[in-house]
């Protein structure tokens, strides 16, 4: 198996060093998948002062917990201490962090079987709870007793549902009855790591593992204790396309999908332009370019170019293209749909004695709505005329 250079550099440079070096997680699982990871993690017996010292740059992502990430150009890759947690007393987070020298006991610390397997070119495999039979059959299990591991984190129960929408895998029985069992300590688990894990599932190539957390119950802690609203079979079957559509199908049920999507932590431009999406989707759209410049005004071009996608999902019609068409020729041709291209401002209106304040600004809509029904208004003439 072939490592990238700078992955094949960090661990030889750590090895010389006398430290040992594998790459493990994600990356070992996708390479025996026949996947290309999309990121390199590597652990290391070094400590992290041990391993800084050995590249000239590298930044102390979370040197507490044992990670620096090493630069090389533009290129990053995490490298971290063997350790293993302490005790976990709150459902989500070990008491203190131990470093280790053995690479066994850090993959005892990994959540599952198929992300517990390590890799070093001299080295082979170091796999201990047989992950690569588990990729094989398509499973995901536990690294260790389910309901342990849950109780030390409940956020691994969404992990499990997530790696088998990502991965396509079975979740083994005794892993999904442990979720039935404990669901309710993802009480305790953060916003941030939940809408993470839900957006790593909602984008997974086999989203019909979403139905799981309806059937573990998980789904409820999922949304911060509410009840999915929605067909989430027929959901399912729509997933497809860019995550913020995706996120709209998930949530096009809910009235208070702002809410939700603030909630779960969602950044504000999801958070604006998934709501919108979701307030769009069941309302038709009529074939008339002022009211395509209504909706262009409040969303970008893309944004209404996703919009039309999302509709076309949710109920295939010929007058999405045709929405499309109207759109790229109103953009094309450049028509004023916003107080900004009009072709008068306040300034003008008060240069020609318009008083200030707000029927001035009820006097600049008034023209701007003019101008979208009517572009060949749109000169300082014409509407110092209105
Ligand atoms: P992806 O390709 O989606 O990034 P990944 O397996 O790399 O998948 P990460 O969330 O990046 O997943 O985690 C990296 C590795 O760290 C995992 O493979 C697993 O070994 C370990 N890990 C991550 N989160 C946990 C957790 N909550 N409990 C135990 N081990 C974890
Ligand atoms: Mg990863």
């Amino acid at each position: 198996m072939q490592l990238p250079k700078n992955v094949q550099k960090i661990i030889t440079t750590l090895e010389a060093a006398g430290h040992e070096a594998f790459i493990v997680g994600g990356c070992v699982r996708d390479i025996i998948r026949g996947v290309t990871p999309k990121d390199w993690d590597i652990a290391t017996s070094a400590v992290p002062s041990e391993a800084k010292a050995l590249f000239p740059r590298s930044v102390d992502t979370g040197i507490k917990h044992g990670t620096i990430t090493v630069l090389f150009g533009n290129e990053h890759y995490e490298v971290t201490t063997y350790r293993i947690d302490g005790e976990y007393l709150d459902n989500r987070r070990p008491q203190a962090v131990i470093f280790t020298t053995k690479i066994e006991e850090d993959l005892s610390r990994r959540d599952f079987t198929v992300n517990a397997i390590a890799y070093n070119p001299n080295r082979g495999f170091v796999d201990p709870f047989d992950g690569q039979g588990d990729i094989k059959c398509d499973i995901i299990k536990c690294v260790g007793d389910p309901k342990s591991r849950f109780g030390e984190d409940a956020l691994r129960m969404l992990r499990a549902i997530r790696f088998a929408a990502v991965l396509g895998f079975k979740i083994n029985e005794s892993a999904l009855s442990a979720i039935g069992a404990l669901k309710e300590n993802m009480r305790d688990i953060s916003a941030e790591r939940i809408r993470e894990e839900l957006c790593k599932l909602l984008n997974g190539a086999y989203p019909k593992a979403a139905k799981l957390l309806q059937t573990t119950g998980l789904m409820y802690y999922v949304l911060r204790n509410r009840e999915y609203g929605g067909d989430l079979d027929k959901v399912i079957t729509q997933l497809s396309s860019t995550e913020n559509i995706r996120l709209a199908l998930f949530f096009s049920w809910a009235q208070d999908c702002e809410e939700i999507l603030r909630d779960l932590r969602f950044d504000n431009k999801t958070i604006k332009t998934v709501s919108q999406y979701v307030k769009f989707l069941p309302q038709e759209i009529p074939l008339c370019r002022y009211e395509i410049k209504k909706i262009l005004r409040i969303m970008p071009p893309q944004n209404f170019e996703e919009l039309l996608q999302l509709k076309e999902i949710n109920s295939p019609s010929p007058i999405h293209k045709k929405l499309r068409a109207e759109a790229h020729d109103i953009l094309q041709k450049n028509e004023c749909y916003t107080l900004r291209d009009l072709a008068i401002n306040g300034d003008d209106l008060a240069a020609a004695g318009h008083p200030k304040g707000k029927a001035m600004g009820e006097k600049l809509e008034a023209l701007l709505n003019a101008v979208m029904r009517d572009p060949a208004l749109n000169t300082k003439e014409q509407l110092l005329c209105l």
